[in-house]
């Protein structure tokens, strides 16, 4: 195989590989928790601690409505008990009464209202759970295809990698130098030359430059200084 045919393989051997190279870290960068995974867990924490502060909203709602229930109880009993005789301490005794009724009337809404709030925040909190559970599923589904593709890669990079290696060190050091140097200036060491004129600039080559481009000698473009590759 001519040399120039053998830098031109080595450059489509190294370009693969750098395209290898950056699928695998985009990999790697996907490993671990994803976004949506962490906001579905904030969310259900979320809705928990709502869920248990209107637990304790209910509860202190419901213990002020036991409390009145047992005043008027006993300002009910103090009412009929006969024990009170004196009109104007009954008048306002009736009063008191009335108005631990009234109150009553408004706890016992309260407490209707914080238990429909407790209601909905329970089947909120079911809800994201759910939902956590089905983004967990299919986050451990990608990131066992991800550590397989990880997996696959890597074996296949190392098997690239000793290819290069083998094919760079039967080329000699000189032109291998002019390679890696190109390589590094411009990405791409090896252009192609098609109808006349260097793929990797564009620029045409003049009658003489196109006949030494014939044999197999190794020439670079005027232009772009590339090594040109002619099948
Ligand atoms: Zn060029």
């Amino acid at each position: 195989m001519g040399i120039i045919r053998q830098l031109y393989q080595l450059q489509e051997l190294e370009l693969d590989i750098e395209a290898r190279e950056t699928a695998l870290a985009r990999c790697m960068a996907q490993l671990g928790e994803s976004r949506q995974l962490v906001e579905s867990r904030s969310q259900v924490v979320q809705q928990e601690k709502l869920l248990e502060q209107l637990k304790g909203e209910q509860k202190v709602v419901e213990w002020e409505l036991e409390d009145l229930e047992a005043k008027l109880a006993a300002a009910t009993e103090a009412l009929y008990s006969g024990r009170i005789k004196n009109p104007k301490d009954l008048a306002s005794l009736q009063h008191e009464v009335a108005g631990l009724k009234d109150r009553r009337v408004r706890l016992e809404e309260r407490v209707l209202h914080v238990m429909e709030r407790v209601e909905m925040a329970s089947v909120s909190v079911t809800g994201k759970r759910q939902e956590f559970g089905r983004a967990e599923e299919q986050w451990h589904g990608q990131q066992q295809k991800l550590a397989a593709d990880i997996e696959q890669l890597n074996g296949t990079l190392s098997e690239l990698r000793q290819q290069a290696q083998q094919s760079l060190a039967v080329i000699d050091p000189e032109t291998a130098g002019l390679y890696q140097q190109l390589r590094k200036r411009k990405g791409w060491a090896v252009a192609r030359l098609e109808q006349g004129a260097c793929r990797g600039c564009g620029m045409s080559l003049s009658t003489a430059e196109l006949q030494r481009a014939k044999g197999n000698r190794l020439i670079q473009c005027n232009n772009c200084s590339r090594i040109l590759f002619q099948e």
